[in-house]
């Protein structure tokens, strides 16, 4: 028997005059998702059917459209041709064989001989007559039995939704580039962001050899599990800060180090994006989650912006809020593993909380800055994942 799966799209139709470009980049995200699948993807009447997949690697390309954003639902379905034997033969298989359900019919159809009340009552009672144990309740059933009678003499049976990812076409809002370290946070803020549309790439900041290679083996993997929300790959760019630390521990007060730090991050950071065409930085910092993290951290690292938006997606929200969501994306487990972050090297017992913007300058300035930032894009290498 056939089998297809449905896909609704989420909030694109919203998208008045430009849903036909929303639409196509929809399409090719869905394409690239199912890479390496055998399978076809065709539009029909406000939806997609993704078909031709073997059957038993159903589970696999529901499991990947769902990470695709966009997507507003999805449901298994059989597809037979609107014969009652065939109609009744695919019901039984989306049907349980017991519990309490209904029949919904929609009928595109309106030459089909029963109109959609008398069919869901038909089949209905076919279903009765299969399973001996179950009931109707059209009130508060179960589970549903879903029948779609197509114009094309098909007739299309399920019986779940699963909700898909939500959000945007990812590429439909533009570029931006997610600072992420190995941390619970900065994943679940690029998440936020690509759902919204936006095609991510990565920078990470390291500190060889104080900060190990497993730990960076640990943020390509992370990217890794961004990816295929992220359109299915996903530029990954990585600096070597260890001398900025060097200088930082050597030149600076230690009550600085993370402040000075940040705010190297955030100059290489822009500039890395203004080289290669991102329009915005992201960040997982939430507001007064670490020292750093306060308004005056902030302040004192956004400083050295010149010109692009930093999004903070994640600054009003608590950290168990943000652990269920990256539990949720499946980038908690990696997130966990216990390897040195660059933050953590020449991490000082009492940071400054509140620094003063004249404090920062003044231990900034005994900096070479411009040669230390110059120095480490040098470092910058590129990786495809
Ligand atoms: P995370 O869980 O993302 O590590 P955090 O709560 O540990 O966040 P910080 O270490 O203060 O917070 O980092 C704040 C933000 O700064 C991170 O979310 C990330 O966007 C950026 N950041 C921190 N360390 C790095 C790094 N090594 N490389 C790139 N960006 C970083
Ligand atoms: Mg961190």
């Amino acid at each position: 028997m056939k089998h297809v799966i449905i896909v609704r799209y989420a909030e694109i139709f919203l998208k008045g005059k430009n849903r036909g470009y929303f639409e196509r980049v929809f399409v090719m995200n869905m394409e690239k998702a199912l890479r390496g699948i055998r399978h076809e993807i065709r539009r029909a009447s406000g939806r997609y059917l993704v078909e031709g997949f073997d059957e038993e690697q159903t589970e696999e390309v529901v499991s990947r459209l769902r990470k695709v954003f966009g997507t507003h639902s999805l449901s298994v379905a059989y597809v037979v041709p609107s014969e009652r034997e065939e109609i009744v033969a695919a019901a039984k298989l989306v049907c349980r064989p017991q519990g309490t359900f209904k029949v919904e019919t929609h009928r595109a159809d309106k030459t089909y001989p029963m109109n959609s009340m008398e069919f869901s009552a038909w089949l209905g009672g076919e279903l009765l007559e299969a399973y001996p144990h179950l009931r109707v309740d059209v009130h508060a059933p179960q589970f549903t039995v879903y029948a779609d009678i197509r114009e094309n003499g098909v007739t299309m049976l399920f019986s779940e939704f699963l909700p898909g990812a939500g959000g945007m076409p990812v590429g439909t809002a533009g570029k931006g580039l997610l600072l992420i370290s190995g941390g619970i946070d900065s994943p679940v803020a690029g998440h936020m962001i690509a759902k919204r549309g936006m095609k991510l790439s990565c920078l990470h900041f390291h500190s060889y050899p104080y900060t190990n290679p497993q730990a960076l083996e640990k943020v390509k993997d992370l990217v890794r599990e961004l990816t295929p929300y992220n359109g299915g790959d996903t530029k990954m760019y990585v600096v070597k800060v260890t001398h900025i630390q060097e200088s930082i521990h050597k030149h600076c007060a230690e009550e600085y180090m993370v402040t000075l730090l940040r705010r190297f991050m955030m100059r290489i950071a822009e500039r890395v994006a203004l080289r290669e065409g991102y329009q915005c930085l992201i960040t997982g910092e939430s507001l007064g989650q670490v020292a750093s993290q306060t308004i005056e951290g902030m302040t004192s690292s956004n400083a050295v912006i010149e010109s692009l938006p930093v999004l903070r997606p994640l600054c009003g929200f608590d950290k168990n809020e943000i652990i269920e969501r990256s539990r949720a994306i499946g980038t908690y487990d990696t997130s966990i593993l216990p390897y040195e972050d660059c933050c953590t090297v020449f991490l000082p017992k009492f940071p400054v909380t509140k620094p003063k913007m004249q404090d920062v300058l003044a231990e900034e300035g005994k900096l070479d800055v411009e040669g230390l930032i110059a120095e480490a894009m040098e470092s910058m290498e590129i990786l495809e994942l």
